[in-house]
């Protein structure tokens, strides 16, 4: 479904992503896992439009997204992305939540009960009229799922979704995104530096390393039978 060709990313002089190949397929939960500053973010941003690659290609659904700019908005529209850093503008919840719909011409009432779904599916029935900015870490974390999830997205990105979080928040998310995945079949790829993390909610793992996937395979194959020193020394396999 997401096809990485080749996908190269430099900021000025800097490479920072140097030829990522690899393929999401449809319905599975892909984790990108990788030391800080691998270009983890810098991956899914591309992914989601949010900035061009130097070299290479993205494709899906076999769309180029970033050559073939009249479908690449359609393609952009079966995506929701949450960021590593939780945003939620001053407003309430139910107001942070619509914010995906106002771009796709919902009404009123439409954009209501589905609010409302989006709400129950993270678990914050009744929250919809509190301000976004009195919730804890880990609530706003389940608005910014909630407003990637109420577009019905065929194409869920998360970076980091559980950084900063207690273990309980932690817990919460992690059920949801494998409730998502497997009730809605969304397509999911997430990232986090956090192995097991990658290890607990994956069918299949990237491990991105020096610009790369080092390895790309389930969780048992990268965890057992790591490809190189580097990937194993990144397990915690080998020191
Ligand atoms: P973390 O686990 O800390 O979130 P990451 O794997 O997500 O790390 P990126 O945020 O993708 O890493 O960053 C990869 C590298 O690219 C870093 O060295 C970063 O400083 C650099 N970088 C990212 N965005 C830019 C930018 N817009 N301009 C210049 N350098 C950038
Ligand atoms: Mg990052």
């Amino acid at each position: 479904m997401i096809e990485l060709d080749n996908v190269s990313k430099n900021f000025g002089d800097t490479g920072v992503l140097d030829g990522v190949t690899g393929e999401v397929n449809r319905g599975e939960i892909f984790a990108v896992i990788g030391p800080s500053g691998a270009g983890k973010s810098t991956l899914l941003r591309l992914i989601d439009l949010l900035d061009t690659p130097t070299g290479g290609a993205i494709r899906v659904g076999g769309t180029d997204i970033h050559a073939e700019r009249e479908k690449s908005l359609s393609i952009r529209r079966m995506m929701g992305m949450v960021f590593q850093k939780p945003a939620v503008f001053n407003a309430t919840v139910a107001e942070n939540i619509a914010v995906g719909l106002r771009f796709r011409g919902a009404s009123k009432s439409e954009s209501h009960s589905r609010i409302e779904e989006a709400l129950d599916m993270v678990g914050l029935v009744g929250y919809g009229e509190r301000r976004a900015r009195t919730l804890s870490g880990g609530e706003m974390q389940r608005v910014a799922l909630a407003r990637a999830m109420v577009i019905e997205p065929e194409i869920l990105l998360l970076d980091e979704p559980t950084a900063n979080l207690d273990p309980v928040s932690v817990a919460t998310i992690e059920d949801l995104v494998v409730r998502i995945n497997r009730d809605l079949g969304t397509t999911i790829v997430f990232s986090t530096h956090d192995m097991y993390q990658g290890q607990r909610l994956a069918h299949r793992i990237g491990v991105l390393m020096t610009g790369v996937f080092s390895q790309v395979g389930t969780p048992r194959e990268v965890f057992t039978l790591p490809a190189s020193r580097d990937v194993a020394r990144f397990v915690g396999i080998e020191n």
